[in-house]
């Protein structure tokens, strides 16, 4: 029997923090609101109502491309996708088909080491990535079918990759990156468990070093990151069975029961001719002009990788400390304002950070933004130590008591005497 290797492209919905629906002026998220609560004539698809583009989802939608390296389309348009589904009360979705806000574009992602594989990195390149309305959710209770329209409009991107994935754990890698960036730009919660980031993973294989591609299958309703890597990597585990058995790879949908930990044949899989596409008629193109694009710039931060490389070449950092200090752009910005502040070796700074502090935020549930021990503080705490003033344990006690309190380290130190006392006469003394 040959080697075999998968074939992995990825699709994931990202849903917008933004402030409104896409269509209308009902609010984004209701998530905690009771369902068919936050609805209008526009998304709930009445007859005679006209949509209106939400300015704040094109914005988002700029940010997330140039961060994917993507070619934003100064000129884009929105489709009709039309098919007939309870939860879809137009009976179309508005989304966009051959003429997308963003195409191509790329996600480094640097694969740690691992037993038996040395680290490197996968380039996965994005084939493009659209703006589109969500649908509402339905549910089967007591065997009634119930529909919660609320998600309805409300704004999502959709991206695709390229099949450039090869394992289940580079799968996951890249929907862990992906969901730390769009935190980093502010664009989405991405909480899978809320929905904001959904995956559908479409799997082959193929003979090791082969540069064909076989009948795919496609992986629906994996909410979760050890979901999408384990349903891809049973999905493997079946395609390199049936095809030793001689058996024939059909491109079926397949759907994931979480509970179970098994995948569903859901159906033969639609052709997108199915959908009639055809071009919104109640929109206008939308035209993204050079200079709105870099007013939509200005605000965009440095990127995770590229902090994160920074950090190793500018603080001579070891690899480990930089990943951890860029996973949050909050944490990775207390990281810098606190080595400017000391002054002195930034791995100084680091080692409490990464022992003391990220503790401290961990036990408290805390961004590093929300902390009373802000930066300056654990600096002015580490020059006390460096001095002599204070030392290492008694340093670890005084990060709670300033978390505690929000005073600063020399007034701690000061009130509560607290400064090591090293002249030999006071030390007799007392003695
Ligand atoms: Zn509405």
């Amino acid at each position: 029997m040959p080697d075999y290797e998968a074939v992995i492209g990825l699709e994931t919905h990202i849903q917008l923090n933004t402030t409104a629906k896409i269509f209308c002026s009902c609010k984004a998220d209701s998530w905690y609101d009771p369902p068919n609560t936050n609805i209008c004539p526009v998304c709930s698809g009445l007859p005679g109502v006209l949509p209106v583009l939400n300015e704040a989802v094109v914005e988002k939608a700029v940010l997330l491309a140039a961060a994917m390296h993507s070619a934003i389309q100064p000129l884009s348009y929105f489709d009709r996708k039309n098919y007939f589904y309870p939860d879809l009360p137009k009976g179309y979705q508005i989304t966009q088909y051959d003429r997308p806000i963003g195409v191509g574009g790329y996600l480094d992602l640097p694969m740690p080491v691992a037993p038996g594989r040395s680290a490197y990195v996968r380039h996965v390149a994005i084939t493009k990535m659209h703006m589109e309305e969500d649908a509402g959710k339905t549910k089967n209770a007591g065997g009634v079918r119930l529909i919660d329209f609320n998600r309805c409009g409300v704004p999502l991107i959709e991206m695709v990759t390229d099949p450039d994935l090869r394992t289940a754990d580079e799968a996951a890698q890249y929907l862990i990156r992906l969901r730390a960036l769009l935190r980093w730009l502010g664009i989405s919660d991405a909480d899978m468990e809320k929905g904001h980031l959904r995956c559908d993973a479409n799997v082959s294989i193929r003979p090791a070093g082969a540069t064909y591609l076989n009948p795919k299958t496609e992986i629906k309703n994996v909410n979760s990151i050890d979901a999408v890597r384990e349903a891809i990597e049973k999905e493997i585990e079946r395609q390199v069975r049936e095809t030793a058995a001689g058996k024939r790879i059909q491109a079926w949908t397949l759907e994931w029961d979480e509970d179970a930990g098994v995948l569903r044949k859901m159906r033969s899989k639609e052709t997108e001719d199915d959908y009639r596409y055809f071009r919104e008629p109640d929109l206008l193109p939308v035209r993204v002009t050079d200079e709105w694009k870099q007013a939509i710039l200005r605000d965009l931060p440095e990127l995770p990788l590229e902090r994160r490389q920074r950090f190793i070449n500018q603080y001579g950092l070891p690899e480990y400390d930089a990943e951890i200090l860029t996973s949050e752009r909050g944490l990775s910005d207390y990281f810098e304002t606190a080595v400017k502040a000391y002054g002195g070796d930034a791995k100084r700074v680091s080692n409490w950070l990464m022992n003391d502090v990220l503790r401290m935020l961990n036990d408290a549930g805390l961004t590093a933004g929300q902390l009373k021990l802000t930066p300056l503080y654990l600096a002015e705490l580490i020059k006390l130590v460096d001095a002599g003033t204070i030392n290492v344990s008694t340093g670890k006690t005084l990060l709670e008591k300033i978390q505690a309190s929000g005073k600063s380290p020399a007034e701690i130190v000061q009130v509560e005497g607290l400064a090591k006392v090293s002249d030999d006469a006071a030390i007799r003394a007392v003695c």
